[in-house]
């Protein structure tokens, strides 16, 4: 199955960027049920691995994390393919997930070698921008760059699964994975 680690927004936040995409008809608009930010990206993995990373994730301990989104940004390289809201940069998220990383891996799931840079997509561009878009893209970001949100406590780590339809992905939990507590 197709999955990956990541973090659930609270109904505040997603509220807010809920707004924040109304003002922002760029692109594919994410929608809220889709609003996350990726820890890991698993790809298609069989179960017996995840079955052991779960069990790996039932004994995982680490401090409740408490986050902020500030700024927005085009991630893609050459050409934009996402608008992204950013997260305050965070040495307890940082270290989440390198340690996740260390346990996906020795649960035997391979990673490819990638720079952790949180964020929360908000929107997706097409291979090819309108014309027109570029501008309105830079506009936004001009106007809404100063975005920043409350900040939020995360209480668990969830282990999304999803599947890519024709009209984008849907996304399941399969699993969340409580922080700043003894596991049971
Ligand atoms: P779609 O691929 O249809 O646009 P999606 O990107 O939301 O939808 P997935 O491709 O399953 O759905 O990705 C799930 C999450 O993992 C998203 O946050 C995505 O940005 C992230 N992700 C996907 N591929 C990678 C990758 N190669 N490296 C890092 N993160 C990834
Ligand atoms: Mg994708």
């Amino acid at each position: 199955m197709r999955c990956f680690l990541g973090l659930c927004l609270p109904d505040p936040i997603l509220d807010q960027l809920d707004r924040l995409q109304d003002e922002i008809p760029v692109g594919r608009r994410v929608p809220s049920e889709n609003l996350h930010i990726t820890l890991s990206f698993l790809d298609d993995q069989p179960d017996e691995l995840l079955e052991a990373l779960h069990q790996a994730l039932c004994q995982f301990r680490a401090p409740q994390l408490r986050l902020e989104l500030r700024g927005l940004r085009v991630m893609g390289g050459k050409s934009p393919r996402v608008l992204c809201a950013e997260v305050t940069p965070d040495a307890s998220l940082s270290q989440l997930q390198s340690c996740l990383r260390s346990l996906v891996q020795v649960s035997g799931i391979a990673l490819p070698r990638a720079r952790f840079r949180p964020h929360v997509t908000l929107a997706r561009f097409a291979p090819r921008l309108q014309p027109g878009q570029q501008q309105r893209i830079e506009k936004a970001l001009l106007q809404y760059g100063g975005f920043t949100s409350p900040v939020f406590a995360v209480p668990e780590i969830t282990l999304f699964g999803s599947t890519l339809l024709p009209d984008g992905a849907r996304y399941e939990v399969l699993a969340q994975y409580p922080l700043g507590a003894e596991p049971s």
